[in-house]
């Protein structure tokens, strides 16, 4: 197979065996077979076209913070748009901001709150990129991704380029249907209105200290599961008395019971054991099965649940 690498330019990062667990907030599972930063839309294309002529899986890789790798890792190709190409952030006219994908959500909070943008304060303390977020219309604070959009590039697996509006793309809870099995490239963002950049940093700090008091210090990948229709997915696990179940390093955290932590060494198989006790327990009080929010590298949890 190295007989068939892509031909990348200089700049790009290419490795095989490329551990995972320190890419993503959680800090669990295994390596990625193939492993790519591309520093150019070009290279990021040839990749691409690298990966459908072997029938090879591949997945975009953000900062990690919803996705669990599991212990065997995996057999694909990890993409990750670290380059500074891809955390470029600058205006383009006065009514508009371009985001480049890889771009962090405080940084982008931060840029939002000096230009006197509001309606990105929800981002600060969402751990990401600008491609995690819209693919999963990260929201918090009432807050949605979507809402500040106005337009995606994206590229497509045969590595064509196009551009979709705001109107064109799905805000659904947690996901933004259009952006699955495609890379966002970069968005045009817009705020919500304009406001003295001191009124806005307020509201950062304020949303910072309900983080602080509401969430575990811990790895995680955020809320694990869903919230059903009409109700919190914490309140259920609270409700069936599982706050501090542990399943060998992985634990039901003590501050907020819809984040599963890591004490340090926990295994992906440790993980998945306790998400499978937490559900079921929760459907025997309950009734419901809650669906997982976090993303399983590579599998589908109805596979391993
Ligand atoms: C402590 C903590 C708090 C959190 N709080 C919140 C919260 O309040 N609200 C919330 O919504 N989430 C929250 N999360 C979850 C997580 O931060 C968000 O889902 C975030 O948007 C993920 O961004 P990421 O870059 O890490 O994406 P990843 O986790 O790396 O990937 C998530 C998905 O996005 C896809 N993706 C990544 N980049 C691209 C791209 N360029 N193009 C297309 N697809 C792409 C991946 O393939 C994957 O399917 C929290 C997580 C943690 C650890």
């Amino acid at each position: 197979m190295t007989s068939a690498l892509p031909n990348l330019s200089q700049e790009s990062v290419w490795r095989e065996h490329e551990p995972l667990a320190t890419k993503t907030t959680m800090r669990v599972g295994g390596a990625a077979r193939f492993y790519c930063e591309p520093a150019t839309e070009d290279d990021l294309g040839s990749i691409l076209m690298w990966t459908k002529e072997l029938g090879l899986d591949w997945f975009v890789l953000g900062r990690g913070a919803n996705v669990i790798v599991p212990d065997e890792g995996y057999s694909g190709l990890i993409i990750r748009l670290t380059h500074p190409h891809w955390r470029q952030i600058f205006m383009l006219d006065d009514s508009s901001l371009y985001c480049a994908s890889g771009v962090r959500l405080q940084q982008l909070s931060a840029e939002a709150c000096r230009l006197g943008w509001s309606g990105f304060e929800f981002l600060e303390g969402i751990p990401g990129t600008l491609g995690g977020a819209l693919r999963m219309n990260a929201g918090a604070m009432g807050g949605w991704m979507l809402d500040r959009v106005l337009s995606v590039r994206l590229m497509s697996p045969d590595g064509s380029v196009t551009e979709l509006q705001r109107s064109q793309l799905q805000g659904n809870y947690r996901s933004c249907p259009e952006l699955k099995g495609v890379i966002a490239l970069s968005a045009l963002l817009a705020p919500a209105q304009l406001e003295n950049p001191d009124c806005i940093r307020a509201r950062i700090q304020e949303f910072t200290q309900r983080r602080k008091s509401s969430q575990p210090r811990e790895a995680s990948a955020g809320c694990l599961f869903k919230n059903p229709e009409g109700d919190h997915a914490g309140r259920l696990i609270d409700n069936a008395g599982l706050k501090g179940l542990q399943c060998g390093q992985a634990s039901v955290s003590g501050v907020h019971a819809n984040f599963v932590v890591n004490a340090g060494s926990a295994t992906s198989a440790e993980l998945i054991e306790l998400i499978r006790k937490i559900r079921q327990e929760v459907f025997a009080s309950t009734g419901k099965w809650l669906e997982p929010e976090a993303l399983l590298l590579g599998k589908n949890w109805e596979d391993v649940l």
